[in-house]
């Protein structure tokens, strides 16, 4: 039996949700009125925010025994990417973080990325249903970041689906497409795109420098 099929399925697109739905929902599930974005003081060109790989291999299988796997997820609810978050980590309690980091990338292209330096304890973290528990709520950026790190080392080529024949796919598929801006929207929609079988995606960036920030 092939185990990789057991593996989450990569979706070839975004889960869409209104901006101002996911924020409704969060106000809706938040348990940590206390932290909040809105507070806080803007950043502009301040990384002091990046947070830096903290769980071993141990600590992450332990941090992700500990999720309930609710069946509402509020965690997911907060997520402004909507991100299977009971589901990656799942696959990092069965010890399987190839599957782990399928289910991030599938949702969210920048997966790394947002481990490291999304405001957590505003978003997934903040409805998390363990928050008023004594060891405090899943360490959701943690285990998103262990993942797709792991992921990272083990090198694997980015393929199209096999199961995508491009070949009779319609000439649509092969027009010029311009994205402008090589920022976190660009880099996604681009990765989508090319998920969906669009063959010639150009990316412009008038910097010097890709990722939209400095
Ligand atoms: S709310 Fe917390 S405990 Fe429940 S699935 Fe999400 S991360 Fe796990």
């Amino acid at each position: 039996m092939n185990l990789l099929s057991l593996n989450p399925k990569v979706l070839n697109h975004a889960t869409l949700k209104p901006t101002a739905a996911t924020v409704e929902s969060r106000r809706y599930w938040k348990r940590n009125g206390d932290k909040s974005c809105s507070s806080c003081t803007p950043k502009t060109k301040d990384f002091d925010d990046i947070k830096h790989t903290t769980l071993s291999e141990r600590g992450a299988l332990r941090e992700a025994m500990r999720c309930l796997k609710c069946a509402d997820a509020p965690c997911q609810k907060s997520c402004p990417t909507q991100l299977d978050i009971k589901a990656f980590i799942t696959s990092i309690a069965n010890q399987n973080y190839y599957g782990s980091a399928k289910a991030i990338f599938s949702d969210n292209p920048l997966g790394l990325t947002c481990g490291m330096v999304c405001p957590t304890s505003d978003l997934c973290v903040g409805g998390c249903n363990l928050y008023a528990s004594e060891e405090g709520p899943i360490n959701i950026g943690g285990l998103q970041q262990f993942a797709t790190e792991t992921f990272k080392k083990m090198g694997v080529k980015q393929i199209h689906d096999p199961s995508l024949d491009l070949a009779s796919l319609p000439t649509s598929y092969k027009s010029k497409i311009a994205l402008v801006g090589c920022g976190p929207a660009s880099i996604s929609c681009a990765t989508f795109l090319a998920r969906l079988g669009y063959s010639d995606v150009t990316v412009f960036e008038k910097q010097e420098y890709v990722g939209g920030l400095r």
